[in-house]
């Protein structure tokens, strides 16, 4: 019978490795055992049946291959500026070759007017076509040891090049172990999987990524090594979630009483939208299951997140139970704190407010209230977590812009009562369904996919500095018709002494344009105390200033409907969430909507991208897709779970289709043996057991 003995072999004992060898391996590449070499896949493979002829090379092309015979070798320059210069030719042209190091080697080792093939990189360097350092092999020995097909190439370094371990000599290690371990390599999947996938076997997957056989085949090996990768990531998380309903019990909220009813016949201001009486009723249909709630709302800026969230909190109310909701920022918690009391007047709620700055007698009252039951919602920051905050029965945790907390944080929240809460996690804007698959994977997921009707779609548009006489009338035209401004700077360093030059410049700039004694101005930064805070965005909520100038602050929540200009300066600093954020800050009211991304004249490629997908679209599910393909998963989700993001092979930019698979495929498996007890899966309740080892924190994410 097969098992991991061999594969789990300490790497230093394979033929041709050693103890020095090891040593680098472990510290450069983290290979420690043989499956870890096994594991270290190429990065990407050159084509070795394919021969071009020289007057089809051009710069490109990836990798070439060609055969030369060769006209000239001559030393160039002396000392260490000294380069070989060699010149081949076919029947269809010639080209020039150049080596910098190694060079007395080469040049001995190479004959004038023998046949050569050759391999590497074109590029043009001052209007003509040559290759630097390609690799070179006599025609003759070429063709009897001829490496046919398809040949890997690994990442390496220069530490492990100076131990001879550059692609090649990679390669020759795994010559070796993939035969070694021809009939050892235990299947991590069973059966089903691989009988209805078609999948090779493991085994064979290994050679063939290794060492492929033909495209069709690597293809092949590659889906099946990225399957089981993302596999066992969905296994791991499903069966927490399946643990999680099977035993937490949850509180049944299974009636609806006089708050909800009372606040959807008297207060709603407007209808709802469609997707949020879905979601509404999704999270019902949750809360009165009796299994705790772990849901995860999804949905772009604007789209009524907040609406739903207290509806929800009210059906815990009905049901004698406190509801909280947890923000990020204090303006975004007091502006919670404002909407919660408007829309709930006249129906005697009891709500409170904790910040980082409640003075401490008011906060002692809310302490009190919320311990003894009177309060029954409570809207608050960070300052929500500390212990001394105490429920007599918290039943329902709201956590808006999730992203902004730590997994720590957030758990924290939930284990305020001895029964744990309803939870519901709020996005600021969507994410990537692969990066929600793998990060919230254990959440049950609800998307509100439609904006409040009535919304024209803000206009986006990319000024430069040239243009900026223009933008200022621009600005003038909007203020006498009315409207509001928010002018937003970026934020440089997150930190304590962050970087206000920008934003003191540009408002000392704009003063020239819009008079203090003609023009309201607010101004807010995260480095002002937080009553400054508030009285600004106050002036500017009551229209009493005209132009709100910014920090990334009002980044999450703020919402101003007669807003609705929004000047993003220095916009190529922002990323794309980042932007899309800032621009749902707008559009909030009746009024045409405008963002103007202001930006240096020369641009890089991302920032291109960047600037020209939100032009393009105001979809956020499709920005956070362009995001994802820029930035890459680890980014995208944030820094709480970017330690997580490493892959082997597979690539949660490109990998939907297998992800999706993976996902249902697990998802069927954990429903019909939530404890992988039937014999057919005990394979994959021994390799969870090895990847939980491995991976050890998956699960623990959300
Ligand atoms: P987000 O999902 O970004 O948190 P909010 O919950 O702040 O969005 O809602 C944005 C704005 O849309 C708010 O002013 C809110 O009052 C309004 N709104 C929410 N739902 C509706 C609706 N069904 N019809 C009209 N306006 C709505
Ligand atoms: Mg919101």
């Amino acid at each position: 019978m097969s098992d991991y003995r061999l594969l789990d072999t300490p790497i230093e004992y394979l033929k041709g490795v050693g103890p020095q060898r090891a040593a680098i391996l472990k510290k450069e590449l983290d290979i420690h055992t043989y499956i870890d070499l096994l594991q270290y896949y190429p990065f990407r493979y050159v084509d070795k049946t394919k021969f071009y002829k020289i007057n089809e090379l051009y710069e490109e092309l990836p990798y070439v291959q060609f055969v030369g015979r060769i006209i000239s070798k001559e030393l160039i320059g002396a000392n260490r500026t000294q380069r070989l210069v060699v010149w081949v030719h076919d029947n269809t042209g010639k080209i020039e070759l150049v080596w910098f190091q190694g060079i007395k080697w080469i040049k001995d080792k190479i004959q004038i007017g023998s046949d050569y093939v050759i391999f590497g990189k074109v590029s043009v360097f001052n209007g003509k076509k040559n290759i630097a350092h390609p690799e070179i092999e006599d025609y003759s020995e070429f063709t009897q040891s001829r490496p046919s097909k398809l040949q890997s190439v690994y990442n390496s370094s220069e530490k492990l090049k100076i131990r001879g371990l550059d692609t090649k000599g990679i390669s020759k290690l795994l010559k070796i172990l993939v035969p070694l371990i021809n009939g050892s390599i235990p299947e991590n999947l069973n059966f089903d999987i691989i009988q209805s996938l078609r999948f090779l076997s493991r085994q064979e997957s290994f050679k063939q990524i290794h060492f492929p056989d033909s495209p069709q085949q690597l293809v092949q090996a590659r889906n099946r090594l990225k399957f089981e990768e993302l596999f066992y990531i969905q296994l791991d998380l499903l069966k927490v979630k399946k643990e999680r309903e099977i035993n937490e019990k949850g509180f049944i909220f299974g009636k609806v009483g006089s708050y909800f009813n009372d606040f959807f016949y008297k207060n709603l201001p407007f209808e709802l939208t469609n997707a949020q009486k879905r979601v509404i009723k999704e999270i019902r249909v949750d809360i009165g299951s009796g299994k705790q709630m772990n849901r995860l709302l999804q949905g772009d800026v604007g789209s009524g997140k907040t609406l739903v969230a207290l509806m929800s909190m009210l059906i815990a109310l009905d049901c004698g139970f406190q509801a909280c909701i947890m923000a990020p920022t204090e303006i975004l918690a007091k502006q919670h704190f404002e909407t919660f009391s408007s829309l709930l007047s006249g129906l005697s709620i009891n709500i409170a407010i904790i910040t980082g700055s409640s003075k401490t007698a008011e906060k002692k009252k809310v302490l009190k209230s919320l311990l003894d039951g009177e309060c029954q919602i409570v809207i608050g920051t960070h300052a929500l977590i500390e212990k001394t905050v105490e429920f007599k029965n918290l039943g329902f945790v709201v956590i808006d812009e999730q992203h902004k907390f730590g997994v720590a944080q957030r758990a924290k929240l939930w284990s305020k009562n001895n029964q744990a809460p309803h939870v519901l996690v709020m996005t600021a804007t969507p994410i990537p369904r692969t990066l929600a698959m793998t990060f919230y994977g254990d959440l049950d997921t609800s998307v509100i996919d439609e904006l409040p009707p009535g919304r024209k779609p803000i206009m986006t548009l990319h000024k430069m500095e040239n243009e900026r006489f223009r933008v200022i009338h621009f600005m003038k035209e909007q203020i006498s018709l009315g409207r509001q401004i928010y002018i937003v700077f970026p934020l440089i360093n997150e930190s304590e002494t962050l970087d206000l030059k920008d934003l003191n410049e540009g408002y000392e700039n704009l003063l020239v344009d819009f008079p203090l004694q003609k023009y309201g101005i607010s101004v807010v930064h995260g480095q002002m105390k937080a009553i400054d805070k508030e009285i600004e965005m106050k002036r500017f909520l009551e229209n009493k200033s005209q132009i709100m100038v910014a920090t990334t602050v009002i980044e999450v929540g703020v919402n101003v409907p007669n807003a609705s200009v929004m000047i993003i300066e220095n916009a190529e600093r922002f990323g794309l969430s980042q932007l899309h954020q800032l621009r749902g800050r707008v559009g909030r009211g009746a009024d045409q909507s405008y963002c103007i991304l202001m930006t240096k004249q020369k641009l890089g490629f991302e920032a291109k991208k960047r600037t020209s997908t939100m032009v393009a679209t105001n979809d956020g599910f499709k920005i956070a897709e362009v995001d994802l393909q820029l930035r890459g998963p680890g980014d995208v989700a944030g820094t709480q779970q970017s330690g997580n993001t490493q892959f082997l092979i597979a690539d949660l930019k490109k990998d939907y289709q297998i992800l999706s698979v993976a996902r249902k495929m697990a998802s069927e498996i954990i429903d019909k043996d939530p404890n992988l007890l039937l014999p057919e899966n005990l394979v994959l309740k021994n390799n969870l057991i090895r990847f939980r080892r491995t991976k050890e924190d998956w699960s623990k994410i959300s």
